[in-house]
């Protein structure tokens, strides 16, 4: 499955709502964020298990700074979706959801935003919505995706 990734409140929180794996002081000067504790064992289960791992974001970061964020922090996911990138193709599809992860052949979405849940039921894409309190976060979501 091609699996996506939402970014903030998700992976990388906005303020401290959940622990980070921390990056050293001189990425953290190039401007590398720090990951959701759990991110690197979530996302090497499900490439062991043949899945294909996105980066979905409505944020503006680039996508120069998404890369560098992940590829230091040890992970290469397969493609990134920035703020840009979807409104281009929300726009294209004159699709007036936020973010539609089907227009990107993508099959599940991970989030935090409850108002992706309910985007997904209208516009019919497959999400699995993950609190940022949820110190549980990693086992749920490989338990879920096998039931899928
Ligand atoms: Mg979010």
């Amino acid at each position: 499955m091609r699996i996506s990734f939402d970014i903030d409140n998700t992976l990388i929180p906005y303020v401290d709502d959940f622990e980070v794996t921390p990056v050293n002081i001189f990425w953290k000067l190039i401007g590398v964020e720090s990951l959701r504790e759990g991110t690197k064992e979530l996302f090497q289960a499900l490439q062991n298990q043949g899945h294909e791992i996105w980066i979905y974001t409505s944020s503006h970061r680039s996508l120069f700074s998404l890369k560098k964020t992940f590829l230091l922090n040890g992970l290469n996911p397969k493609g990134y979706i920035n703020g840009k990138r979807s409104e281009q193709y929300l726009k294209k599809y004159a699709c007036d959801a936020s973010k539609n992860p089907k227009l990107f052949g993508i099959d599940l979405h991970v989030d935090d935003s409850e108002g992706v849940r309910m985007e997904g039921n209208e516009y019919e894409f497959e999400t699995i919505i993950v609190h940022p309190k949820n110190k549980n976060w990693v086992t749920e979501i490989l338990q879920h995706i096998e039931t899928l």
